[in-house]
């Protein structure tokens, strides 16, 4: 659809693959994506304005205004992943065991955005009741008590599973990521059938024969499903963070720094510091603590 006088068209960015885009216009109609400079830079799920040149191939010439923003890090740099997203789901389960740190950076990088995440514990069916309450436990620890946890069985349940999830998703645009393994396929195919096959297709089109591991894919189902699906997904990219926007992903330890003796303490050997001695008395979770050193460390270096 012609965009109100400027005879552009608008459409939404619906798969990435590499440094190929893909958009879908209100007819339906896909475009692969042509951008100079800073129109180059397009995220799954932006609303951008297109020209057409040639056969189903259009230069970007406006990207919307965004509501959020996530990066993905590739080869420790940072680049544009989805944009405009209702929430994050986070796929996790015990086998094969999830990755603390990609929760940890998952939990930084959609706080940091103001992208709401929930947390898809799946196989619950492999867990006793005490490992489940050790675990709701350690979820809790990592994201302060501030993240919906939600367990579900995808394939011993899949009916009770897809009505836990579905309301998460109805009439939402949701980035949905997770691990090989956790079982991430089992449950966006129970949402939407068939999403995985109709990934190959757009992901051959973009490609066209060459090998880049990480594409994204907006999937959508006639009853107003969106989910958005990223199997290549390694990590958040968080280079662009500042220490302080750091900082304030981590409350539980800027809080008890400002009673530090040193107002530039680092928390690591300095005396009278009140991080160390939350660490000690438990009031501060070590691997929180080990995840904000790691991330501080990090950044600036790309
Ligand atoms: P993906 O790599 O995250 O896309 O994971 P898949 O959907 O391919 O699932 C990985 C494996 O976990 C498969 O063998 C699934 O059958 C299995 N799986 C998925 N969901 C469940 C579950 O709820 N319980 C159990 N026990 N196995 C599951
Ligand atoms: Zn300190």
């Amino acid at each position: 659809m012609p965009a109100p006088d400027t005879g552009l068209i608008q459409a939404l960015v619906i798969a990435s693959h590499g440094r190929h885009f893909m958009a879908e216009d209100a007819q339906g109609q896909h475009w692969q994506l042509f951008g100079k400079g800073k129109r180059r830079e397009v995220a799954v799920g932006d609303s951008v304005l297109l020209s057409p040149s040639g056969d189903c191939q259009a230069w970007v010439e406006q990207i919307e205004p965004r509501r959020n923003l996530l990066y993905r890090s590739d080869a420790l740099r940072s680049k544009l992943f989805a944009a405009n997203l209702d929430a994050v789901l986070l796929v996790l389960a015990v086998n094969p065991p999830y990755s603390p740190e990609l929760l940890g950076r998952t939990w930084v990088a959609c706080r940091h955005a103001g992208v709401p995440l929930h947390l898809i514990f799946n196989k619950a069916d492999l867990l006793d009741k005490q490992a489940h309450e050790a675990l709701e436990d350690e979820l809790k620890e990592w994201t302060l008590g501030e993240t919906p946890i939600h367990f579900i069985s995808a394939t011993e349940a899949p009916g009770e599973a897809i009505e836990r999830v579905r309301p998460l998703v109805q009439g939402k645009r949701v980035l949905i990521l997770g691990q090989s393994g956790m079982g991430k396929s089992t449950l966006i195919n129970a949402l939407i059938p068939h999403a995985r096959a109709a990934t190959n297709t757009v992901s051959e089109a973009l490609n066209a024969g060459k090998h880049t591991t990480t594409h994204t894919q907006m999937h959508r189902s006639d009853d107003g499903l969106c989910l958005i699906d990223s199997p290549g997904f390694q990590a958040f990219g968080l280079h662009h963070l500042s220490e302080q926007d750091l900082l304030n992903e981590f409350p539980d330890i800027a809080e008890p720094g400002l009673r530090c003796r040193f107002a530039n303490c680092r928390h690591l050997k300095e005396p009278d510091c009140a991080v160390k001695e939350g660490l000690e008395n438990g009031d501060i979770s070590e691997a929180r603590f080990e995840l904000f050193d790691l991330l501080r460390n990090e950044l600036g270096s790309a």
